[in-house]
């Protein structure tokens, strides 16, 4: 069993004793209690013994990233009357164990029954440690009870070698990466059968960069789900940490009982760190990575590679240049890629199901894509494919016009314009693919303050969904326009994921309801 463990820095009885209720409340079942401010040992005994969870007892010294100014033996001494107090365990740094000369209190190997577990520990905040496979030797050497080895990940592949550390573990062990792209490290220890992972009691706070929040590993990441054949899924991008994807697929994979996790992947920009990243994820042993979203900077690397490897590509996806979906098929030991676009069919399907037309309706629709961007072309594409006639406008004229000639007479008509002639245009669908409006710029819209034309017949589609209603929206349902947000576009991309991943039905509502509570 590996056990989720609330890192808790204490300053005095109370609040010890309120953080470790509100830990064990929120669903851990062990805490760390960080006692580096302390230094009366008698309020040490009085913490330990109030604690209503198992307690690792930990007095870091600044030396090694915590907040003791102790010497060694004052802070051994410490350890040892936590121990009598009936502490589980002593987290002990490698350094200090070696200088020691054995464990807390007795000047060396007590008897076992005489003492808590003892975890011997080695902590890099800089990187990865240049002697890993030594320091890690040197651990395991220590006549400890578990091995702990954290270090800063430099990039999410770090995140691997945390998880062969588990797989050849010789004693319960601890491998954790921090900061942002070692998040993966910190929930899939439960799928690699570490002896913790670390939390926060609260998100965004904890003892150590990249601590997620109690309540977001039991719920967001789904920590009592995980199990070691837990299919693992993600989205690689960068920036990713706001992504609201993982939210949207774990209540999903939640919903339906599926056996999977969804994570926020940060792949640097470049082509090159995607294509790193696909070769070491994608066949590591044990992983069971089965599906990645692929968003900015990615979804034309994403098309490459998968050319590159003669993967199967969507064909409509390879035309519009970018792939967000990858679903990776390891039946019989071998593994097959497929790339697909569910963001032009989300596109597609969010206009006819508000308009009750077919696909091939659209052949009759006249429509002005705002913005040329990754999203402007994806639509383009899309429309264009089905015979709508598009008209681009794009504060850059030249890329409205590079696309306009790229899609014009595939199958519909697409001509560029300029944007000042926006508020001109007679189109009865208009889609916004820029990032005008979005939050924080909440009072812009593509059509300032003076909008086209619009009746009841209009579409006004933007597909900027933070706020979920922009400006622009605001400024249609004024005139009587039927509106689409920008999260139904986001949640039937993500159904459509979904569903080629776990071939099951999306649950659509609860994803929807997801989406919006986050961002309500
Ligand atoms: P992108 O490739 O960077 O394109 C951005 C587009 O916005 C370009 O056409 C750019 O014009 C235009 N633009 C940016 N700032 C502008 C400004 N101040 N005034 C006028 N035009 C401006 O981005 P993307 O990937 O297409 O994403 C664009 C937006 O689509 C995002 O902000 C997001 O809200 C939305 N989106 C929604 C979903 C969803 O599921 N709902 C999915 C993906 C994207 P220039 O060419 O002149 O720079």
């Amino acid at each position: 069993m590996t056990h989720l463990c609330v890192a808790i820095f204490v300053t005095d009885l109370a609040q010890a004793q309120r953080d470790v209720a509100a830990a064990a409340e929120a669903g851990a079942d062990m805490v760390e209690l960080r006692i580096d401010e302390l230094t009366d040992a008698t309020l040490v005994a009085d913490v330990v013994k109030a604690a209503t969870l198992p307690a690792i007892v930990t007095c870091r010294p600044t030396w090694e990233g915590g907040q003791s100014t102790l010497t060694d033996e004052e802070r051994l001494d410490l350890l040892a009357k936590a121990a009598e107090a009936g502490a589980s365990y002593t987290d002990i740094e490698l350094e200090t164990f070696g200088r020691a000369g054995g464990l807390p209190g007795d000047g060396g190997v007590a008897p076992r029954e005489q003492r808590a577990g003892v975890i011997v520990s080695s902590h890099d905040f800089a990187g990865r440690p240049a002697r890993l496979t030594t320091t890690l030797s040197e651990l395991y050497a220590a006549p400890a009870d578990v091995t702990k080895i954290i270090w800063t990940a430099r990039t999410v592949r770090d995140n691997l070698e945390a998880f062969e550390i588990l797989q050849r573990r010789v004693k319960p062990t601890i491998a954790l990466c921090m900061g942002e792209a070692g998040l993966v490290s910190r929930v899939l220890a439960k799928k690699f059968e570490a002896f913790l992972s670390f939390a926060a009691l609260k998100a965004g706070g904890g003892t150590a960069p990249g601590q997620v929040g109690v309540a977001d590993m039991k719920r967001l990441y789904r920590w009592d789900a995980l199990g070691t054949k837990t299919k693992v899924y993600g989205v690689v991008g960068s920036p990713v940490a706001h992504s609201m994807s993982p939210a949207i697929h774990n209540a999903g994979f939640d919903e339906v009982g599926f056996d999977g996790v969804y994570l926020p992947l940060l792949v640097n920009e470049g082509y090159e760190s995607f294509k790193a990243f696909m070769e070491s994820f994608v066949p590591f042993e044990g992983l069971d990575l089965s599906g990645l979203s692929v968003t900015i900077p990615h979804k034309e690397n994403a098309l490459r590679y998968l050319q590159e490897k003669g993967a199967q590509i969507e064909p409509l996806a390879a035309s519009i240049g970018a792939v967000n979906t990858i679903v990776i098929d390891r039946t019989d030991g071998a593994i097959k890629l497929r790339g697909l676009s569910t963001d032009y069919a989300a596109i597609l399907d969010s206009i006819t199901a508000k308009l009750g037309i077919t696909r091939e309706k659209l052949a009759d629709y006249r429509v002005a894509v705002i913005g040329a961007g990754g999203t402007g072309r994806t639509a383009i594409a899309a429309l264009a494919h089905y015979g709508a006639t598009v008209v681009v406008y794009n504060r850059t004229f030249e890329r409205a016009e590079a696309l306009a000639s790229e899609f014009n007479g595939r199958s519909g008509k697409v001509v560029a314009a300029r944007m000042e002639k926006l508020c001109d245009s007679c189109c009865q669908i208009y889609l916004n693919t820029t990032s005008l409006g979005m939050h924080p710029n909440v009072e812009q819209s593509a059509w300032g303050d003076a909008p086209p034309t619009l009746d009841a017949e209009s579409v006004v589609f933007d597909t900027v969904y933070n706020p979920m209603k922009t400006k622009l929206l605001a400024q249609a349902e004024a005139a009587g326009a039927k509106t689409i947000g920008g999260v139904e576009m986001f949640v039937r991309q993500a159904a459509a994921q979904f569903e080629v991943w776990t071939g099951k039905p999306a649950p659509v509502k609860t994803m929807r309801e997801v989406v919006e509570r986050r961002l309500a």
